[in-house]
């Protein structure tokens, strides 16, 4: 963590639909890099979930709300007794914003404004894709596991500026999840910058979890999460060994059978330039073996094209590889420098239109991939978890696919529907990147 990682203090008083409420706020925080620190001083900003129900309730609120404004100054105000905004601003009149309960995003907003995020989005180094910044939907959530990073991928300035892997105790990541899940959320979305190396700093050190011993280690945190009864998707794993433990468990349907590992690149000249972990393992026949255990299995990722020294050879070496790894989602960027990563002194930059015209033929050659793929699920039947309900359907989706970066499952004329909800469905329609269905039920 750098000293400017910006720094939130939270004072989380009333009932445990409060606490449901600040759980969910501080997992949006979390997710945005904000730090939570236990003590006024070390915050740049504190913010108060309060409590209307009962006078005493009200004073209580108002009291920690003082304490808060003079320990620290910078005031943020949410929760039940927010829809009271006049009698808190006449005790109070310096808090910064007031909301309500269940108002996540404007309390997040209101922290926005007071300290900024640390960085504008960045497709090569976030973790999240940039419309996941804002508060994702109340039916899924992103469960950060760790911050920083053990490596030093060439064309990245993560481990710079967030420092060394740092993995969260287990015990209170489950702890987390558990709330998130009793809040309703539906779907959890692991995220770290290295999934598959959770636990390594901590040395996979025992820690509890409503009452039982757990290991800090990828295996254990799924194995516990699966038994939330949510979807639960792994992001960002790259391809350890460690990565084959967790393929039964999604072959039994415990883990959702999908696998987001960036792989940046096939050509294990440009892997080496770029310093990738794992880069030597033999991955194409890691993959066929993954869906020998668990044929279902989708994998999504992404890649960089001209990369300095990336020759037309390396980027058909690419080409060839993703014919033989038939990935389901793939995302594609062309390479640009990032301030301060050592790839910016290599050399054989590759010039722009170049790039421009390896992306275009990557794009080419994986859509054809995955249209293929999509439509051998025509006639299949598929959960469909529901993401939005406009007058003409239900948009939902299914287990392959991730919100935001993936594709969609349309459910025309499905109006009844609501978000949150899980269906059954058979697929009817596929294009490249979205499905059509009818639901069963
Ligand atoms: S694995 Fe590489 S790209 Fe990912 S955060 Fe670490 S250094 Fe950056």
């Amino acid at each position: 963590m750098t000293s400017n990682t910006p720094k939130v203090g939270f004072v989380s008083l009333g009932c445990p639909k409060a606490t449901v409420d600040s759980e969910r706020i501080l997992t949006q925080l979390r997710m945005e890099g904000y730090q939570l620190v236990p003590s006024y001083e070390a915050a740049d900003v504190v913010v108060v979930n309060t409590c209307g129900f009962i006078d005493s309730a009200k004073a209580e609120s108002l009291d920690a709300i003082g304490e808060a404004i003079a320990e620290n100054g910078k005031v943020i105000v949410t929760g039940c007794m927010g829809v009271e905004e006049e009698n808190i601003r006449q005790v109070h009149p310096s808090v910064l914003a007031v909301t309500g309960p269940q108002q996540y995003e404007q309390v997040v907003n209101a922290v926005h404004e007071v300290v900024p995020p640390q960085q504008e989005h960045d497709p090569f180094v976030d973790l999240v894709p940039p419309q996941g910044i804002k508060l994702t939907p109340r039916h899924y959530a992103y469960l950060k596991i760790s911050e920083g990073c053990n490596h030093n991928c060439s064309f990245c300035i993560i481990p710079s500026m967030r420092g060394k892997l740092v993995s969260r105790p287990v015990g209170e990541v489950l702890g987390e999840a558990e709330r998130l899940v009793k809040a309703g959320v539906q779907e959890l979305l692991v995220i770290s910058q290295d999934t598959s190396a959770y636990g390594v700093d901590l040395k996979y050190k025992l820690d509890f979890w409503d009452g039982r011993p757990v290991k800090t280690r990828m295996l254990e945190l799924c194995e516990a999460l699966s038994s939330l009864g949510v979807w639960v998707r792994l992001h960002y794993v790259y391809p350890y060994p460690n990565v084959d433990d967790v393929i039964p468990l999604m072959a039994e349907g415990k883990l959702l059978p999908y696998l987001d590992i960036p792989f940046q690149h096939a050509s294990p000249k440009i892997l080496k330039a770029m310093k990738r972990p794992a880069f030597e393992d033999k991955t194409l026949a890691r993959i066929k073996k993954w869906r020998e255990i668990c044929p279902d299995l989708t994998i999504r990722s992404t890649f960089i094209v001209g990369f300095p020294g990336e020759t037309e050879e390396d980027f058909q070496y690419l080409l060839d590889w993703l014919s033989e790894a038939q990935l389901d989602r793939v995302g594609c960027f062309q390479y640009s420098p990032v301030d301060g990563a050592p790839a910016n002194a290599l050399e054989g930059a590759v010039p722009e239109e170049v790039k421009q015209e390896r992306w275009e033929r990557f794009m080419a050659h994986q859509r054809e991939i995955s249209a293929a793929r999509l439509q051998r699920k025509i006639g299949s039947e598929i959960e469909v978890l529901i993401d939005e309900v406009d007058e003409e359907g239900a948009i939902g989706r299914s287990w392959a696919d991730a919100p935001e970066i993936d594709g969609a499952v349309y459910l025309n004329g499905e109006t009844h529907l609501t978000p949150g909800e899980k269906v059954r469905a058979r697929v009817t329609h596929a294009d490249e990147y979205d499905l059509w269905a009818e639901s069963l039920s």
